[in-house]
């Protein structure tokens, strides 16, 4: 059976702000439940308001590891002021710049689950040039720009234990589907052509992959 998330927490993955639909985080939900296993860390980029990290965090929780995740609350390119994925109430109004910050911590904490999680808050190349310790899982849900994203990969990847998972987010093979543009999806394919890593499931917009090999 796959494993999937309490009730209590998929009601406060449905009600958080965020972008993933409720098809993808359930698959997102298992590959964590499962890649927990391995007994290290799960690592999400880009937290924005905690949406997904919930269902990372539950699967945390029930494994008895640290849910890790990174980003600098500034938001991404098409979710600044003027773009179509803006939301206003991201804004601090001291500084008129996004911050997502307030509102992931307390979504976090409204779930019960602050103790599962830690929040790294910067840009995530310079906390990956400072991270050694291997992870079950990376998922990949920052910028969508191909230095982001690239950044991203050749960030995190190798520091994906084997028999681990890999996760993209937003994987438009189709230019006619994409919304913010094919540098996930080319991402993807260069995980795939490195050797290290084996499709495991494609949910909507999310790959799963797993590390059976080296090479990166
Ligand atoms: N996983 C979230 C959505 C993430 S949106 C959900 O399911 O709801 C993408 C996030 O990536 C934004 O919050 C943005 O601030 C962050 N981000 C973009 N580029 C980044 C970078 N280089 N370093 C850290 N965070 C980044
Ligand atoms: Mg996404």
């Amino acid at each position: 059976m796959t494993a999937a998330p309490k009730p209590e927490i998929l009601a406060a993955f449905e009600a958080a702000k965020g972008f993933m639909p409720v098809d993808e985080g359930l698959a997102l939900y298992a590959a964590a439940a499962e890649a927990a296993r391995l007994g290290l860390p799960l690592l999400e980029v880009g937290t924005y308001c905690g949406r997904s990290t919930l269902l990372l965090a539950d699967a945390a929780r029930e494994a008895g590891v640290t849910a890790l995740t990174v980003d600098h609350h500034r938001g991404s390119e098409e979710q600044q002021p003027g773009w179509d994925y803006h939301d206003p109430g991201t804004v601090d109004p001291e500084l008129g710049l996004m911050d997502t910050l307030p509102t992931f911590r307390r979504t976090l904490h409204r779930a019960g689950l602050e103790d599962h999680v830690v929040a790294l808050v910067g840009r995530s190349p310079v906390v990956a040039a400072l991270w050694s310790t291997s992870l079950a899982l990376v998922f990949i849900d920052g910028g969508h720009t191909d230095e982001h994203a690239t950044a991203d990969y050749e960030g995190w990847a190798p520091r994906v234990a084997p028999g681990g998972l890999l996760l993209v987010h937003d994987v438009f093979p189709d230019p006619q589907d994409e919304f913010t543009g094919q540098a996930p999806y080319r991402v993807y394919l260069r995980a795939l052509a490195s050797g290290a890593f084996t499709e495991v499931s494609v949910t909507g917009s999310l790959r799963v992959l797993r590390r059976t090999g080296t090479g990166i």
